[in-house]
This record gives C-alpha cells, structure tokens and sequence, in this order.
C-alpha cells in the first residue's frame, strides 16, 4: 500500500500497532457458571454465587464457551491446542470480587494465527494473530448513581471474552480499521461473538508505537478498551502524532496504558503498564488443564460455515459476480444470508446481485433500516428480479413496482397484475405513438435528420412518456430508429 507516514522535524516516521481485541463469546450462561449473560438486564440480576466469589464456590468450564473459542480459532487457520491451561492473573479492583481474573498466560487454547486484511483502495495484507485465550470479564462500576457513592453491577463479572491478540503487523490508521472489520466479519460468520462493539460485546486495546522506518520497535502505549473503529483510528493517529512530537522535543515514551477521549479525540495516561509479573500469575488449581479429544475438534471445524474469503471467491469466480460486489455482499454475514436465499428463490446471480447492491441497498438506507429488516423477503425479491429477466418489466417499471412493495408488502406479480404495470413490445402501439411524437416536433425531427444526433433520446423519452413508461425500452429503441432514418 501507498505507506502511512507521519512527517516530523526529523523526518518521516513510521507507526506500528498491534491490536488485542476482547471479544465476548456467544452463550447462553458465563464461562464458569450458570448465569445468564443477556445484555441489558438490571445490575445484579445475573450474578452467581461464583461469580460473586462467595468462599468455596468451584467455577466449572462451560463447554460452549470453550467450543465458540476453538471454532473461532479454526475460523483464522490458527493451531488448537489440545492441552491448555487457566491461570489466575490477581489483582485487586472493586469490580472484581475474586481478587483475580481467571485467564490464560502460559498456555492459551489458540496459537499462531492469521487474518487477511484489504484495506481500502490498497492490495491485501495478512495480519498475524498471536493467540486466542479464553478469560472471565469483570463486573462493570457505576460512578453516576449517586452523588457520593459508587455502585458495581456484577452482571458481566465472569462472562466468557475471547482476547484475540495480534503482531504488530498493522502501519497505518486505515489497517487497524480493516483488520477490526475483517475480524468482526468473521466473528458474526462464525457466532462466535455478536460484534456490537457500542454494546461492549468487542473492544480492543491499542497498541501504538512509532520508529523511523528500518529502525527497531519503540516503546509502546496500549490505549484501552476502545469500542468503534473510528474510534481505533483516531487513537492511533492521536498517539502516533503525540509520540513523535514527544520524542522529537527530546523526551521518551513510556510504557503505559492510556485511555481514549472520543469527544476530545485524544488519548490520556491513566497508570504505568504492568508487566505480566506484577500480577503473581499461578495455574489456577481450582481448574484441571483443558484437554480436547478428537471428535470434540471434528464437530466445531464441520459446524463453520463458508467463510468470508472463501465466499467472496465463490461469488466472483462461481456465479459471476464483479469483485467489488462480491466483497460489498460477504462483508456481513447477514447480507450475504438476504443474497442467497433469493438465489435459493431461483434468481439469478449476476441480476440479483446488481438489484441489491442499487435497488435495495437504496430504499434500506432511506427507510434506516438494516437487511434483516428488509420489508421486503429475499422470496418477493427474487420474484421481482425474474420479472426484469423475463421482460415482464422494464428497469424503470421495476423501480415503480419495487415502491409499491416497499409500501404494500404485496408480491410484485400482483402489483404488476392490478396495476397493469407490465411492460409492452406491442409494435403497433408503439409505432403509432413515435408517429404522433415525430408530428408534433417536425422541427426536431428536421434537426435530427440534419445530424443532431443527441436528439435521439428527446425521441424515446417523449415517446415512453406518450406509452405511461410501459413500453420495452428496446423496442422503442429499434422503432424509432427505424422511423427517424427513413
Ligand atoms: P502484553 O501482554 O504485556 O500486553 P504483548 O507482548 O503480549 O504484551 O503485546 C500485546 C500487544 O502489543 C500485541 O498485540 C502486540 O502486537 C503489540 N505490540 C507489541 N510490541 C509492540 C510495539 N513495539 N508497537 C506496537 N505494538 C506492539
Ligand atoms: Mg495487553
């Protein structure tokens, strides 16, 4: 890609970022006990006496939440490992009533991985993933409550988060925000994790440092739980900024964790960085290591769905679909689901495809809603789509029927039907209209004949206009020639 530089006194430098994304994983109840995990509900309404950290309360693994983990893994060609262990990561905060994170250190249930990226108007790049390890979140403090107390929700205490972990592989702004894309695209392919990063279901920590280029790493800063992608490129671009100007005045960056302003667009120390041994990590022994079997690994990689790579390449090279289309309807799982029912309906690739990314994509935006939204079924789409192919309608009658859908919720071929919408090839009337037009505007026809070709379309918009938009396009085409060249 054309390459991100930040241009100081000393020259062009170059930022380096590596991103840890929380992700919470999809599942009924939390990773270590039976409460449930819905968002929303009222502070403490889904605590256990584990996750409270009542003495003496055993956490126990849930299956699913390890399961969602491995598929994920898989999802991102990461290595599984077999055996992997939790560790007990203390430390002390009012919203974490076991004085530790359950987490994994030493041996995460997910290796090495990698993700492929394409950044906006620039080739692809593949960002390498680090490991997946499966932790507990922790409760959620409420300063706003009261006028001199603070609060704690233990609601999210011990609900499973997947920390996917990159290299600091990303250079620019424009790749983190791809990279957080891509991955959340995999997540909702897979269900492993919902993605709504507004409601905290996926955050990530920043990881910024700047170098001039071919030097060694700098120093980093690791700028907490932002939760946009806009948000993650401004944080970036902020501290890559704030770390050059730094250095350049002769200071030093140090390794801290800093949080981000969105209505400031900065980023602000808020403690030193700890190191891993700062948190006394220890196997947890209330926890034997985790072993998968065979069968286990077999049905979580036959349970995943076509991924996104894979299906951008189908719809391309399968059905015929233009490389910017293709990539426009992978991006969200839930597009990608809308498309292929209506194929499931019998529409054809390349009509339907082109009727969603301009018709429907269209009339969505305008109303404010999302496909899964849609007024109108893949089913009434593909239908409406045939229509076109079958020469029942036109383009432009298609456009109208397509209102009354949005508007009635009725089938296209009864709207065509009552309507008397249908597009007509009837030469006879069309001939006799461009004959009444061509006596009307004998000037124009003059000038036409004389070489003003651009007229030609003053010719079929007038003669449309005289059929009420219903006559096929191509026919009027070819009459009109025909009467305008004698
Ligand atoms: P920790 O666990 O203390 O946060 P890690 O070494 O696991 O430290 O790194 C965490 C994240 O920081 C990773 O995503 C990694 O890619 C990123 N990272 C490491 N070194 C740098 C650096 N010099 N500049 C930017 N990001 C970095
Ligand atoms: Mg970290």
């Amino acid at each position: 890609m054309s390459s991100y530089r930040i241009q100081g006194g000393t020259g062009e430098w170059e930022v380096v970022i590596g991103l840890e994304v929380h992700a919470q994983v999809t599942s009924e109840s939390k990773l270590f006990s039976g409460a449930a995990t819905a968002f929303g509900a009222e502070p403490n309404t889904q605590v256990s006496l584990i996750d409270a950290a009542m003495p003496g309360m055993l956490p126990v693994p849930n299956k699913e939440c390890i399961r969602q983990a491995v598929r994920t893994g898989m999802a991102i060609n990461a290595q599984i490992n077999k055996w992997s262990r939790f560790d007990r990561k203390n430390y002390f905060y009012a919203d974490l009533p076991q004085g530790y994170q359950i987490s994994q250190l030493y041996h995460p249930l997910v290796g090495e991985g990698s993700i492929e990226i394409e950044p906006e108007g620039a080739e692809p790049k593949v960002i390498g993933i680090e490991r997946i390890h499966v932790e507990q979140d922790a409760g959620k403090l409420m300063h706003d409550q009261h006028p001199t107390r603070s609060y704690v929700d233990l609601n999210r205490s011990g609900v499973a988060l997947m920390e996917i972990v990159s290299r600091p592989d990303m250079r620019s702004p424009a790749e983190a925000g791809a990279y957080v894309k891509k991955l959340r695209s995999i997540l909702r392919y897979v269900g492993s994790c919902d993605g709504n990063m507004e409601q905290g279901s996926m955050r990530a920590d920043v990881n910024v440092s700047v170098r001039k280029p071919g030097d060694a790493f700098g120093t980093r800063t690791e700028t907490k739980n932002v939760n946009s992608i806009r948000f993650v490129m401004a944080a970036i671009e902020y501290e890559a900024r704030r770390q050059v100007d730094l250095i350049e005045d002769g200071g030093t960056v140090v390794q801290e964790t800093r949080l981000f302003d969105p209505d400031k667009g900065v980023t602000r120390s808020m403690r030193s960085k700890e190191d891993a041994h700062d948190y006394r990590y220890f196997p947890d022994p209330d926890l034997l290591p985790l072993e998968l079997d065979d069968a286990f690994l077999e049905e979580a990689r036959a349970s995943l769905p076509e991924l996104p790579d894979a299906k951008r390449k189908r719809y391309e090279e399968v059905l015929g679909i233009s490389a910017y289309n293709a990539d426009v309807l992978t991006a969200d799982v839930e597009t990608a689901r809308w498309f292929e029912a209506m194929l499931a309906e019998g529409a054809q690739a390349k009509a339907a495809s082109n009727w969603v990314m301009s018709e429907l994509f269209g009339a969505l935006n305008r109303l404010g809603k999302s496909i899964s939204e849609s007024p109108v079924s893949p089913k009434q789409a593909a239908e409406l789509v045939g229509l076109v192919q079958d020469g029942t309608l036109s383009g432009s009658l298609a456009k109208q029927v397509f209102e009354v859908m949005l508007e009635t919720g009725q089938d296209a071929g009864v709207i065509v039907e009552e309507r008397g919408l249908k597009q007509t090839s009837d030469t006879g009337a069309i001939e006799a209209e461009i004959a009444k037009v061509m006596e009307a505007n004998p000037d124009k026809v003059a000038e036409y004949r004389g070489g003003k070709d651009k007229l030609f379309g003053f010719f079929v918009g007038q003669t449309m206009r005289a059929m009420a938009g219903k006559a096929n396009p191509a026919v009027v085409n070819d009459l009109l020639k025909k009467a305008l060249d004698a």
